[in-house]
């Protein structure tokens, strides 16, 4: 059975390393970018040239009319979607909660909150057997903040993230008896250019000596976590968390 899979923000981090992971695993890979397309072609040639299936879709994924076109896309490019990665995020510059303006706190709901929802929605509509489905998974990529709360950084980034950890508990059970497993992974200080846009590139050096493991996690090691949720390996797993943090 053909096994398709979109994961939105891959053209860089954590998702670049988890379609490069899944086209290894025999999945059509559909490659999300908001606008680097260089990034994104890069990661679907690569995949192309290993004898894989990929393509590269631009759209913003915290917008409605551009998820409906992606799903849309997708359907007529591979057919049925089995699998959905919800990865695309965004964090702004390290700031306490007193000094976050409204556009901003927009920004990070939009992009962190809406995202997970509007892609799953278009998901649930392709693979709930309510739908006529066939079933499917998701897995949404939370973040430790969730836990920690990120103080004196981006409380908005960790309270979006909190979100997605309740969004995969309620998702999970409304959607379970529908053959759709809804899962979450939590990475910690991952090696990423995100940490960039916070204002801090070097973050995960600053903070490592901090971690039990005393380094920063790699995007491969969250991609395998997610890839294993994915997996008929985790086919009694729903509602559930899988932290990659380096055992913080
Ligand atoms: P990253 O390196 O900054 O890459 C972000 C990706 O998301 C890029 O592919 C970017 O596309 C895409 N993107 C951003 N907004 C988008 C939108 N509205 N629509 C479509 N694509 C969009 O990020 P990352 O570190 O890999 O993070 C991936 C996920 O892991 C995020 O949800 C993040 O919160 C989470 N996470 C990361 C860490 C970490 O330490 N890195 C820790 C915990 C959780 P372009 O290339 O086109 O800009």
């Amino acid at each position: 059975m053909d096994k398709t899979i979109l994961i939105t923000g891959s053209s860089r981090g954590i998702g670049a390393a988890t379609a490069l992971l899944a086209a290894k695993q025999g999945y059509n890979v559909c490659v999300n970018y908001l606008q680097n397309k260089t990034a994104a072609e890069q990661i679907v040639d690569s995949i192309n040239q290993r004898g894989g299936q990929a393509i590269a879709y631009k759209a913003d994924v915290s917008s409605v009319a551009d998820v409906t076109a992606l799903f849309n896309k997708i359907d007529k490019d591979f057919g049925r979607l089995t699998a959905l990665v919800n990865n695309a995020g965004i964090l702004e510059a390290q700031s306490r909660v007193d000094n976050m303006d409204v556009e901003r706190l927009t920004r990070v709901i939009n992009s962190n909150i809406i995202s997970y929802f509007l892609c799953s929605k278009e998901a649930i509509k392709r693979m709930s057997t309510l739908y006529g489905g066939k079933g499917g998974a998701i897995v949404n990529v939370s973040s430790i903040a969730a836990r920690t709360g990120s103080p004196n950084e981006y409380v908005d980034y960790a309270a979006s993230k909190g979100a997605i950890d309740t969004l995969t508990f309620g998702l999970s059970k409304e959607v379970a008896a529908e053959g759709i497993r809804v899962n979450a992974v939590r990475p910690g200080f991952i090696y990423t250019d995100i940490h960039a846009s916070g204002g801090e590139p070097d973050r995960v050096n600053r903070i490592k000596s901090s971690l039990p493991m005393k380094r920063g996690g790699h995007p491969e090691e969250v991609a395998k976590a997610i890839l294993w949720l994915l997996s008929d390996e985790a086919s009694f797993s729903t509602g559930t968390i899988i932290d990659v943090t380096g055992g913080r």
